[in-house]
């Protein structure tokens, strides 16, 4: 068996979509598995659609969620001469034609064909003309097989068979000189030893198109894999109106790339009922017979749900990574700056249960910078009262005469306090919470402490104090 070769191929006409990180990511995972090799090619022959800062969105995107490439990024711009050549070849070899029809005349052909119930189908006049094109300006088309049959043995969908009579000959040098999709994709797909062409199903009927031009050219034809597309909750095909599409929206709101991959990856794919796989596992595990043939609905409440799972199970110095992005645009960055990357992976572990996305846990976190607390007005005020004064002074008290914090230590003062002045155990552990977090939901009260140390422990509890004792 020669060695797996397979690329992603994207047009830089926009953002990265999350449907084109899955079709990058069923063919990283299948090249990691097989010792292969993944390429990159960037489809930028759309002069006019194609962008550089989308092509830096597609590799930043693919950076973010760790799909490393073997070869490329190669760009199609770069390599026009290359499918000029090969198109020429077709023509010499009598398997392309120059068609001098212009697009105005193509349109009206087309729609009257439509009127009376035909094919819309080019009606190829200019196939047997054997013209030359001494102006430069015609096209220049593939001679599409007349009769029998193109089998797709799809990796995916299994055997399709297309007829080949209802094929149209095919453009594949525009007369402005410039190669189209359907023929780029072919010389590189066959130049780059593609062994397996896995895209979106979108392109199923490109695939019959393709083959042909494979065998014209001499060059053996890959296998072919389609993925089905990626549906929003109505139904119709994922787009902005269910929400956001762009790989990077979904890391500015809080989600973790490995999250991202497992959501992505089971959209689609799956190994009997296990939701969550950790890289390797899916690399391992991975297979084309388990990819779904029908469309998958993509299911914002179930990313979430992964993404929570995924702050939970990641190791915390990770998390802490890539929550500082988000700390900083909060306008955390003095704050983060001035602690260490261990006390932020401590941080993680006291609010990891309870964020569900990185935006969440920076909400959860904001309390813990800096010495002092912003109180929650509300909250300082039904918690803060001259009636607890008394009792945070005396468990202020107890606490100073602890040289260092110990969780079971003041633990153990802490209930004796409350023991002591026969009170339950939330009336204190509230006006303690509020004044060491400025809020009435927080952790547990002694992780907490831990987190903040015992100065600033000290620190905010004397704060509460005064705020408790002025109110
Ligand atoms: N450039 C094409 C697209 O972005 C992909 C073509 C292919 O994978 O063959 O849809």
């Amino acid at each position: 068996m020669s060695q797996v070769r397979v690329r992603f191929a994207p047009s830089p006409t926009g953002f990265l979509h999350i449907g084109g990180v899955r079709t990058a990511l069923f063919n990283w995972l299948f090249a990691r598995q097989q010792k292969g090799v993944f390429v990159l090619r960037i489809e930028d022959t759309d002069q006019d659609r194609s962008t550089d800062e989308s092509i830096q969105a597609i590799l930043e995107g693919l950076k973010w969620v760790g799909l490393d490439w073997d070869e490329g990024p190669f760009r199609q711009t770069e390599r026009i001469d290359l499918y000029r050549s090969y198109a020429m070849q077709l023509l010499e070899k009598g398997q392309a034609y120059w068609c001098s029809c212009k697009a105005e005349e193509l349109e009206a052909r087309r729609k009257e064909a439509e009127a009376k119930g035909l094919s819309p189908k080019y009606d190829s006049r200019c196939r047997d003309r054997g013209q030359a094109n001494p102006a430069g300006d015609a096209a220049l088309r593939f001679k599409a097989p007349l009769e029998g049959e193109t089998v797709v043995d799809d990796l995916i969908k299994g055997k399709i068979v297309f007829d080949n009579s209802v094929q149209d000959d095919l453009i594949i040098l525009r007369s402005n000189g410039y190669p189209t999709y359907n023929f780029s994709v072919v010389v590189d797909d066959a130049l780059m030893n593609i062994t397996h062409v896995v895209r979106g199903d979108d392109h199923l009927t490109n695939t019959p198109r393709q083959i042909p031009i494979f065998q014209a050219l001499g060059f053996p034809v890959p296998q072919f894999g389609h993925l089905p597309m990626i549906l929003g909750s109505d139904k119709s095909r994922l787009s902005k109106r269910h929400g956001a599409t762009s790989i990077m929206a979904y890391k500015e709101m809080g989600y973790l790339p490995d999250a991202m991959v497992n959501y992505l990856v089971r959209l689609g794919w799956s190994c009997g009922d296990q939701e969550l796989f950790a890289r390797q596992e899916l690399i391992e595990k991975f297979s084309w017979k388990n990819v779904q043939t029908s469309p998958a609905v993509f299911n914002p409440e179930k990313l979430i749900w992964v993404n929570a799972e995924y702050i939970k199970i990641s190791q915390p110095d990770q998390v802490a990574q890539a929550l500082v992005p988000l700390l900083e645009a909060a306008g955390l960055t003095d704050e983060v700056r001035a602690v260490s990357p261990d006390w932020l992976a401590q941080l993680v572990v006291l609010v990891k249960e309870r964020a569900k996305t990185l935006v969440e846990m920076v909400e959860w976190v904001r309390p813990y910078f800096g010495q002092a607390v912003t109180f929650d007005e509300e909250a300082a005020k039904k918690f803060l009262t001259p009636a607890v004064a008394p009792v945070l002074g005396k468990l202020l008290v107890r606490f100073e005469s602890f040289p260092v914090f110990s969780k079971q230590q003041w633990e153990e003062a802490f209930k004796q306090l409350v023991e002591a002045e026969g009170l339950k155990m939330g009336q204190l552990a509230q006006p303690v919470r509020v004044a060491l977090t400025g809020r009435t939901a927080s952790p547990g009260l002694f992780e907490v402490m831990e987190v903040l140390g015992r100065d600033r422990t000290l620190f905010r509890l004397r704060q509460g104090l005064d705020r408790a004792s002025q109110a």
